[in-house]
């Protein structure tokens, strides 16, 4: 008898776990486009051309393997909403033995396939564990066991002695395990900023695109500059190029910001690691190549494999350790909701203005926008952690809630207590105008706090740590800036304050 195996919209790997335990004789291969995946929070259009299109390719390239394939096609007046009713339909027709699927990455779809999906169906579901990551759950799980507080730099070391990556016996090569001194330059135009690489399209994409255009246009975001490689040969040639014109600088130009410039140095791979086109080892062992033969120095490569074996393999142990409790966490107490200017990008704030534009523009923001510019912007406004959350999951294209959720809510918002990070990442408009070319455009001022027309990072800035001195004026890390704040006359505490609450009773108008 014939066995469902279902692949997901981000498991796009020809050796996914279900592919490899299913049998191309006999077992009928499923992959669906349907509302309730595209829908529930509202996803750039070009996340879904994105996503769309590459299942599309991959199907047929299964097809050409060999397997039996059934795709199921974006239809909004049809009758299957969700990925249930299509499987629903198709067990009715044929009678299956079972479903074979990849564990998924996200609580919210796991939790139905593991409680709903057996009974609904009348089959068993088997699920098995999606190994493309460097580590487990479960490793994470033990490694987490008995600290109070998880920090990532601990947990990478491990990942490196298991890796091999980057070490000379059990030592990191340079003897050094973390080269960020070297890194977080401002950009002054030292190095030109290599161009984007452009795919060629196809019938798939075009007619994926134009079904996006049609269906999904009341969603926030553009896909005239759809950018997205959506085969496995392009994802390659996205990282190649990378490796060749962008990581040599990575490191250095890491945390720069530049108007008018929404990719610098960074790798945009994020979105084909998290749908499957490629694979996190593969790509830590092209950079590691580039600096073995000499193309690429070490701070920039060493930085590049730290995002992957370290951040990235920790957010995911975070978010699978603390699922479901984590995504209600809201330590701060924060109740404000999300300003309008998040969904039209339509504010005076310069640095958000230009975050905005590439996030819209190319459904991108690098590292350090969505940290220091949007997030820092929500922390310090109090934004209600869920409603930011749901932002950062709708708007660019390689945003899953595995990854995104412990980068908002614990990397941002410190709505976890510290959990992930132990203190905010919380900045006045001085880093921003450290790091970017972006406060010499602004309609405010970032040399004030108080005055109209002052800055707005920087009077919310004193008003955040006000607010929660309690929570962290104990924290030796940050005793400086509340000795900072107490050696200011009270008047001008009291302007600064004044200027925040002011700015906060305002705050659609900035
Ligand atoms: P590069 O700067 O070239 O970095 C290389 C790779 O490292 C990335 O492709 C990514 O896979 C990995 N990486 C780097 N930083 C992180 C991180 N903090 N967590 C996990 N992986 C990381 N990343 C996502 O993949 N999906 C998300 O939904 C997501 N949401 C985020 C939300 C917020 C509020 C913040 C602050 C960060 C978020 N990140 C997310 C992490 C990071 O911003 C993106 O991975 C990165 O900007 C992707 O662009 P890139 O491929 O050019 O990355
Ligand atoms: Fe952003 Fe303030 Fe600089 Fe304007 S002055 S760009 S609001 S940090």
């Amino acid at each position: 008898q014939p066995r469902l195996v279902v692949i997901l919209a981000d498991q796009l790997s020809n050796d996914i776990a279900s592919l490899r335990a299913a049998d191309p004789q006999r077992d009928l291969v499923v992959l669906a486009e349907v509302d309730d995946e595209a829908r529930y929070v509202p996803h750039h259009p070009q996340k879904i051309a994105l996503l769309f299109s590459a299942m599309r390719h991959f199907a047929e390239q299964l097809e050409q393997q060999g397997w039996r394939v059934h795709y199921h096609q974006y239809q909004p007046q049809g009758p299957a909403r969700s990925l249930l009713d299509v499987l629903h339909a198709l067990h009715a027709q044929h009678d299956f033995a079972q479903v074979l699927i990849t564990q998924c990455g996200e609580y919210r779809l796991q939790h139905l396939i593991e409680q709903h999906w057996p009974a609904a169906l009348g089959i068993e579901v088997q699920c098995l564990q999606d190994d493309r990551f460097v580590t487990t759950p479960e490793q994470f799980a033990q490694w987490a066991k008995g600290r109070k507080q998880l920090r990532m730099e601990y947990f990478y070391r491990n990942v490196r002695r298991q890796t091999g990556l980057l070490m000379e016996d059990d030592e990191p090569v340079s003897g050094q395990w973390n080269l960020d001194a070297n890194n977080r330059k401002a950009y002054k135009g030292e190095v030109p900023i290599p161009p984007q690489l452009q795919f060629e399209r196809d019938d798939i994409d075009r007619e994926v695109l134009a079904l996006v255009e049609q269906h999904f246009a009341d969603h926030a975001g553009e896909l005239t500059a759809f950018h997205w490689a959506t085969t496995r040969d392009d994802a390659l040639q996205a990282l190649q190029h990378f490796i060749e014109h962008r990581l040599p600088w990575f490191g250095d130009y890491q945390d720069a910001m530049v108007r008018g410039e929404s990719f610098m140095f960074h790798s945009l791979i994020s979105p084909y690691l998290n749908c499957g086109l490629l694979q996190p080892m593969e790509v830590c062992l092209a950079a590691e190549r580039a600096w073995q033969q000499g193309k690429a120095p070490l701070n920039a490569v060493e930085g590049f494999i730290r995002q992957i074996i370290g951040w990235r393999e920790y957010v995911r142990g975070i978010y699978w350790l603390t699922m479901p409790d984590y995504a209600r966490l809201n330590r701060l107490e924060n109740t404000r909701p999300l300003p309008a200017f998040y969904w039209h990008g339509d504010t005076k704030m310069q640095c958000m203005k230009q975050c905005f534009a590439s996030t819209f523009q190319y459904a991108y923001a690098h590292h350090i926008q969505r940290l220091m510019v949007t997030g820092n912007f929500a922390l310090l406004a109090g934004i209600e952690p869920q409603q930011i959350c749901d932002w950062y999951l709708a708007v660019y294209a390689d945003a899953y809630d595995w990854v995104e959720l412990p980068n908002t809510l614990g990397m941002v918002m410190h709505a976890d207590g510290g959990y992930l990070g132990s203190k905010p990442y919380a900045a006045s408009g001085n880093y921003i105008n450290k790091m970017s070319d972006y406060c010499s455009h602004c309609h405010y001022s970032v040399k004030t706090a108080t005055d109209e027309g002052s800055c707005p990072f920087n009077s919310l800035y004193w008003h955040f740590m006000q607010r929660h001195r309690q929570q962290f004026s104990r924290n030796p890390r940050m005793t400086m800036v509340y000795r900072s704040f107490d050696r200011m006359q009270p008047q001008k505490q009291d302007n600064i304050i004044a200027r925040a609450e002011h700015l906060l009773d305002n705050i659609e108008a900035l």
